[in-house]
């Protein structure tokens, strides 16, 4: 049948569990354990917005509060619903030139479905023994790069002279820094949009900013850019963003101090949480976001997850080559993570 021939034929992408039940310890989506700032539920609380009216187009109030943030232009902001729908317009807009893009092996799941739904070819580059990006694999010809940074599900951080000598052997291509954990690390790629024209750097308000369910997402890059990524979002759907989700958006980088309030526990609780798996026997690359991905010296992944949720703690497993014995694990606040690993002791005897 001719029809069922050219119907789109994808692979979506799979994403954490979100399980109803609300008992449970949910480290399995790399949400943050803490409530976004006072601001946005006073916000809420007084209703102080309209939905009568559509929403600015441009979302322009948020995208003037992030620039403020960064220090860029407005004209350099782009805001999407999530960096997911950021940076599948980025595909969209960018990713034409018919020769292959290029992100690391072991990454974030969606570059591959994206690729797939858009029909850009697409090579992932492996990851050496020790889960790193080498940045010489990617200077070879490409129609665009994109790879997280720290990397997911790895944790790893790339050192910023590393990421601008990636930036700078594609000149003639679109090269995607996708910062959804930067806040937890430090080390942006946003200073070298000022030097290079081929660069964006996408952000959330999912992770670091506890708003995974308002699904705010922005890039910033060269007002040429940004420019284009309106026009193809503009031939879409124009209002993607509520007036709600500009509202607490802004809301939410305004309290700067609450926000650093939190990035600041959830670190902490990351490294105490290091501390007491490498005890337990799990090896793992040192994380520099709110998860970590850990692999036990002798017990398997599949294993420990089982027994993991039936005490009804929730982690991350990707049955996928070389990684099927690592967990990755959402930092949760100090009680959950404790938790936590009175059941591993439990369960690693
Ligand atoms: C979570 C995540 C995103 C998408 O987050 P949104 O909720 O869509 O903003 C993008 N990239 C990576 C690497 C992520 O982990």
């Amino acid at each position: 049948m001719i029809l069922s021939e050219n119907i789109r034929s994808v692979v979506p992408y799979v994403p954490g569990e979100q399980p109803t039940e609300t008992d449970i310890i949910k480290l399995n989506t790399n949400e943050n354990p803490y409530p976004p700032s006072p601001e946005v539920t006073k916000l809420l609380h007084n209703r102080d917005f309209s939905l009568r009216k559509y929403p600015s187009p441009e979302a322009s109030e948020l995208t003037s509060a992030i620039a403020e943030y960064h220090h860029v232009k407005q004209e350099q902001v782009f805001v999407g619903v999530g960096s997911d729908d950021v940076i599948a317009m980025c595909f969209l807009s960018f990713f034409n030139s018919g020769k292959p893009i290029l992100f690391p092996k072991i990454s974030y799941g969606f570059y591959k479905v994206w690729a797939e739904l858009y029909k850009i070819p697409y090579r992932q580059i492996p990851l050496d023994e020790d889960f790193r990006i080498i940045p010489k694999d990617y200077f070879i010809e490409n129609g665009g790069i994109i790879f997280p940074n720290p990397n997911a599900p790895t944790g790893l951080f790339l050192p910023l002279e590393q990421v601008e000598s990636i930036v700078a052997a594609s000149p003639d291509t679109l090269v995607i820094v996708d910062e959804a954990y930067i806040d937890f690390s430090g080390g942006s790629a946003l200073p070298l949009v000022e030097k290079y024209d081929n660069l964006i750097v996408t952000r959330t308000f999912s992770k670091s900013r506890s708003m995974a369910g308002m699904r705010i997402g922005y890039c910033i890059g060269s007002e040429n850019l940004i420019s284009t990524l309106n026009s193809v979002k503009f031939s879409y759907n124009s209002y993607t963003m509520s007036e709600i989700a500009i509202k607490t958006g802004v809301a939410s980088l305004g309290d700067d101090k609450y926000f650093h309030s939190t990035l600041k526990k959830i670190i902490s609780t990351r490294e105490k949480t290091k501390a007491e798996l490498s005890k337990l026997g799990f090896d793992f690359p040192d994380s520099r976001t709110n998860f970590i991905f850990a692999k036990h010296r002798s017990v398997s992944g599949k294993q420990i997850f089982e027994e993991l949720k039936k005490k009804k703690i929730y982690v991350r497993r990707f049955d996928a080559d070389g990684i099927s014995d690592y967990l990755r694990i959402t930092i949760g606040t100090d009680e959950e993570m404790n938790e936590l690993l009175v059941q591993l002791k439990n369960i690693l005897g």
